[in-house]
């Protein structure tokens, strides 16, 4: 059996705002990731197999890379539907905030979330979690939200109710967020969870092909560039930084997504610490920073770009030019050398 995490208290009152609730909403961040689709979907599959009527809602588009999971079709973006989307968050009962801390990180569906009277409630892994929800579930320890899910259902003597469908999703959002089982992934439960979904007759394998294996000839070439000729090692503060420009984007026809994992792949080498992705989407720069141990990458994004996210992996929106992004977070960048590991005394000194 995996270890009770959850409160009890929480887990009391979600079963009895669940029991007088026909209409459920399930909401996640902008941009949504593996885990916020994963999560979302899990829990909108187990929720239908007790006859609620459940509807996804999306502050914009589920990612192409995602649309093969069971379910992700029917997500509603707001960015594309609006008023529908309007409509279902005001005619829920109960709403559902899957990975996300704070409201303005479903970003212009924030008004819409925050104006209905439904019961809301959160549950998500990142860090400081605002007073928004009538229930909060905030495990910034646990890997995934889609684990935390996972978790809440089994709670819920709900388990028996997950079916394959909604264990390939629950699944997928475990391996995004660890990076495949690459990062953050130490805690014994997970492989008791994965042993389970197994049961469930998810192919585990075919997952991880289309979730995080899958590439056009275009975005291959693209994050081929982007390492030979884009990446920057500033070995004083053991940082590699990797840029591209709208421009180059355009040449490799990026499509969103197209670039996904690149910021992690600089940590590979033993002498960088954090690792930083600039790219130039239309109106700002998006920032992502990857980290190993201690570094806070957390820190960086937030002191410098108003960001935040995970200890080890975070980012940020910059408004202004490619340009005066790299400047701000070269300038800033000798703050951060505290964070850095001590280095060991050499067997010659
Ligand atoms: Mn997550």
């Amino acid at each position: 059996m995996i270890s009770r995490v959850i409160d009890e208290k929480a887990i009391d009152r979600i079963r009895e705002l669940l029991t007088r609730s026909e209409r459920v909403v399930i909401t996640c961040h902008l941009t949504p990731d593996g885990d916020a689709i994963g999560s979302s979907l899990g829990l909108l599959h187990t929720l239908s197999a007790i006859g609620k009527n459940v509807s996804i809602v999306t502050p914009d588009m589920v990612p192409k890379s995602l649309l093969f999971l069971p379910g992700a079709k029917e997500a509603v973006a707001y960015t594309r539907h609006e008023e529908f989307a309007t409509r279902l968050l005001n005619e829920a009962d109960l709403i559902f905030c899957l990975d996300f801390n704070e409201p303005r990180r479903v970003d212009r569906l924030e008004p819409a979330l925050l104006g209905t009277k439904a019961p809301k409630v959160l549950i998500d892994h990142h860090l400081h979690p605002g007073d928004f929800a009538d229930v909060i579930i905030s495990h910034p320890e646990a890997s995934s939200t889609s684990m935390l899910v996972f978790r809440m259902l089994c709670r819920l003597e709900l388990f028996d109710r997950i079916d394959r469908q909604a264990a390939e999703c629950i699944f997928t959002g475990m391996m995004t967020d660890t990076g495949n089982f690459s990062y953050n992934s130490n805690e014994p439960d997970l492989y008791i969870v994965i042993a389970e979904l197994l049961k469930k007759g998810i192919d585990k394998d075919r997952l991880y092909q289309r979730a995080c294996n899958t590439f056009s000839e275009s975005s291959l070439r693209l994050n081929g560039y982007a390492l030979s000729e884009k990446m920057e090692l500033l070995t004083d503060h053991r940082c590699s930084l990797i840029t591209l420009d709208a421009d180059e984007l355009q040449r490799f026809s990026y499509e969103k997504g197209d670039t996904e994992g690149l910021v992690n792949k600089p940590l590979a080498m033993p002498e960088i610490i954090w690792s930083v992705y600039l790219r130039e989407d239309p109106g700002q720069i998006k920032v992502s920073m990857r980290s190993k141990g201690s570094f806070p990458v957390n820190e960086v994004c937030k002191q410098v770009f108003g960001g935040g996210g995970h200890l080890n992996a975070a980012g940020a929106e910059f408004k202004g030019s490619l340009t005066d992004c790299i400047a701000t977070l070269r300038e800033a960048m000798p703050r951060f050398d505290q964070y850095l590991p001590k280095p060991r005394l050499s067997r010659q000194s």
